[in-house]
């Protein structure tokens, strides 16, 4: 069975590590590109966007592609999207793989908002931004505050003209978290709900500094069979070949 795993996250690269480890899956895994030197995952990768949900649609006919999991971040909606019209145009089963998103604890001072507009004003002089450069431009004309950015890599202009750039990788520890929010003295944190255990320190860190914590609320799920953890993924893609169903569809015309 060959599947095309969308990814760019630690789940998308525990999955192909699982296929390529059982016997019957030929997996390729895509990357968007958007990381000079991304984490590479086990088996077969390609590099770059396929033009739409047209292009992608294409690709799985020219690929013979059996099955598609998209397993990308929960804010990557475009290609998402893109994944539910081509495979359905396709006739390709589509699984989306996606981390529950983050759950409030006692003590968590969290403010939820419905998008990264809506979380331009936050209740603090001295933010920490761990949005992913998309979000940047929405504080780009905040002169009042000072922001802590923090990306894999550099992120492009425009920034907020007082702000101060961290280039970092995740996991985080809670240590770690606490030691940077008090250095640069962060009053509040921003981030996304993008769920998971790698980024998951700083809303420990904010809750022990009793910071509060604006968060971007997740976009809608799109309107396909989903599951929230690697095993059940694979569960997915081995019940998938021993029915038979997704393949032997091979390349039929779109
Ligand atoms: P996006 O807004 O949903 O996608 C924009 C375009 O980039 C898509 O239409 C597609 O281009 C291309 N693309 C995105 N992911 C792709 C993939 N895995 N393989 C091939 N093309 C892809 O995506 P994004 O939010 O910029 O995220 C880009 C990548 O970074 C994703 O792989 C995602 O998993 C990862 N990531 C995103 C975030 C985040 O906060 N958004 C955080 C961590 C990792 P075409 O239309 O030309 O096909």
């Amino acid at each position: 069975m060959r599947v095309l795993l969308l990814g760019g996250t630690g789940e998308a690269r525990r999955l192909a590590a699982g296929l390529t480890r059982r016997a019957g899956f030929d997996v390729i895994t895509s990357l968007a590109g958007r990381v000079a030197a991304p984490a590479l995952p086990a088996g077969r990768a390609r590099v770059g966007g396929f033009g739409g949900p047209d292009g992608l649609a294409a690709w799985l006919a020219a690929e013979r592609i059996d099955a598609v999991v998209d397993a990308t971040h929960p804010f990557a909606a475009e290609i998402t999207a893109s994944a539910v019209t081509a495979t359905a145009r396709a006739g390709v089963p589509l699984l989306v793989l996606r981390r529950p998103g983050w759950c409030a604890r006692p003590g968590d001072d969290w403010r939820r908002v419905p998008s990264l507009a809506a979380a331009a004003e936050p209740p603090g002089e001295r933010v920490f931004l761990t949005t992913g450069r998309d979000g940047l431009p929405v504080f780009a004309g905040d002169e009042r505050r000072w922001f802590l950015m923090r990306s894999v890599d550099p992120p492009p202009p425009p920034l907020p003209p007082r702000s101060t750039v961290l280039l970092a990788r995740g996991p985080y520890t809670v240590e770690g978290e606490l030691e940077l929010m008090r250095r640069y003295a962060v009053d509040v944190l921003v981030t996304k709900d993008s769920g998971g255990e790698m980024t998951a320190a700083k809303l420990t860190a904010a809750r022990l500094l009793g910071l509060p914590v604006v968060m971007v609320d997740r976009p809608p799920a799109p309107e396909a069979p989903a599951v929230a953890t690697v095993d059940a993924a694979e569960a997915w893609l081995e019940r998938l070949i021993q029915t038979g169903a997704g393949t032997g569809r091979r390349a039929g015309p779109l």
